[in-house]
């Protein structure tokens, strides 16, 4: 999967280029951009075919209009916008196929843009239908896809336009996803560490196997964490807990002592009565834990314990925070860990919605190696799955 093509290999003068992009941007009611990060993320790969003399083609989806032309998921307010940013005209089409798109294109001179409007107008988009990959492609003469974020699916734009244009490359942010995500897994730096935290044990189970299978130590927070404690037979009170899964914990246990690999749990806790932002919050540890409360965040003996592990650190993944961050009072446990990461001299990768969200708030974004672009990309790409829209570009 890391043997791709990359933009940076392509002759791109004169050509008009298929680029998939992430412009899937919030828009507050009245259709103005809120958050610019992706598309932000996109103008190296953007800068780079106009300063090379392609004829630029932008397509992305925006939210989940589900065949239907849906007017408030229109990319429109993202073509002045970017126009500003690149200061350079950018084309808004009507469409993403058909012959007035078609005629806009033939018209293209170098170094021009057109933006094509939301793929997922169209239900051919997320099928993957042949016959719109077919009219996709016939606009333009390569591609090169941008998108980390929907590379995991199988989708037209993503994986089946790349069997009708050729070569089909990976823009530079899919390239930096390549390098770092795939040196964590192939060829760590050791002592390799992963921090796993989120809501539930089921929804990371594979992404655990197969990091047993790689790192030198796994620390465990947030509410996967009480189904492994209760697997140990710790008292873990109201906390959140998925009775099928705790045989399972044991096994991920024993396959950690088996892999010598160092899986670590809190010790101690911040509980509440409710899961409530202004339930009164207090800490305990695992020999005192209240039987009528609930663990919302990790504690400060634990806090420290994984700290120590992210200073001696090389390679460190993080993925899900540590308590409910989105309430102040269990928030600490999530943003010391982000603090920690900030301060280690280890390659620092986050994945994942939610870590991202965590690292921005703390303002500590630009002391991370790497943040990826794509929560359930990065998740499926550590659990070792084959990311369709990676697969689908042409091999060097
Ligand atoms: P995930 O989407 O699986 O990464 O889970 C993220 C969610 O897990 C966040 O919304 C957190 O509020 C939630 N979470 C973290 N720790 C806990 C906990 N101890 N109890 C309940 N929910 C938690």
């Amino acid at each position: 999967m890391l043997n791709k093509i990359s933009i940076s290999d392509l002759n791109l003068r004169g050509k008009r280029v298929f680029c998939r992009v992430d412009f899937n941007v919030p828009l507050d009611e009245d259709q103005k951009i809120s958050d610019d990060t992706r598309i932000v993320a996109a103008l190296p790969t953007i800068r780079h075919i106009l300063s090379q003399g392609g004829k630029l083609i932008l397509a992305s989806h925006l939210g989940r209009p589900k065949g239907k032309v849906q007017a408030k998921m229109s990319l429109a307010p993202v073509a002045p916008y970017l126009s500003e940013l690149l200061n350079v005209k950018v084309t808004m089409a009507p469409d993403c196929i058909g012959e007035q798109v078609e005629s806009i294109v033939e018209k293209m001179e170098d170094g021009d843009v057109v933006l094509l409007e939301n793929l997922r107008f169209h239900i051919g988009e997320e099928k993957n239908d042949p016959e719109f990959c077919a009219q996709l492609a016939k606009l333009a003469d390569l591609y090169v896809n941008d998108a980390f974020g929907t590379a995991h699916r199988a989708h037209a734009s993503t994986e089946g336009i790349t069997h009708l244009l050729n070569p089909a490359a990976a823009g530079f942010l899919i390239d930096k996803e390549l390098k770092y995500l795939g040196q964590a897994l192939d060829e760590p730096q050791r002592p390799f560490v992963a921090i796993l935290g989120g809501a539930k044990v089921s929804d990371k189970i594979t992404v655990i196997n197969q990091l047993l299978e790689k790192v030198d130590a796994l620390l465990i927070g947030g509410g996967m964490a009480y189904t492994f404690l209760q697997a140990q037979g710790i008292n873990i009170g109201t906390s959140l807990i998925e009775k099928d899964q705790t045989q399972l914990a044991s096994e991920l246990l024993n396959k950690a002592r088996a892999n010598n690999v160092k899986l670590l749990l809190p010790d101690d806790h911040i509980v509440a009565p409710t899961f409530d932002r202004n339930a009164s919050a207090t800490t305990c540890d695992n020999n005192n834990f209240p039987i009528d409360q609930m663990g919302l965040d990790i504690g400060p003996q634990t806090i420290q314990k994984y700290t120590e592990q992210l200073v001696s650190a090389a390679t460190v993944v993080w993925n899900g925070p540590m308590g409910v961050f989105e309430f102040p009072a269990f928030a600490n446990g999530t943003f010391k860990i982000a603090e920690a990461l900030a301060n280690s001299a280890a390659i620092s990768i986050i994945g994942g919605g939610d870590s991202v969200a965590a690292v921005n708030r703390a303002g500590l974004n630009d002391k991370m190696t790497h943040i990826s672009t794509g929560g359930g990309a990065s998740l499926e790409f550590l659990e070792g799955k084959i990311l369709p829209g990676i697969a689908a570009l042409t091999n060097k």
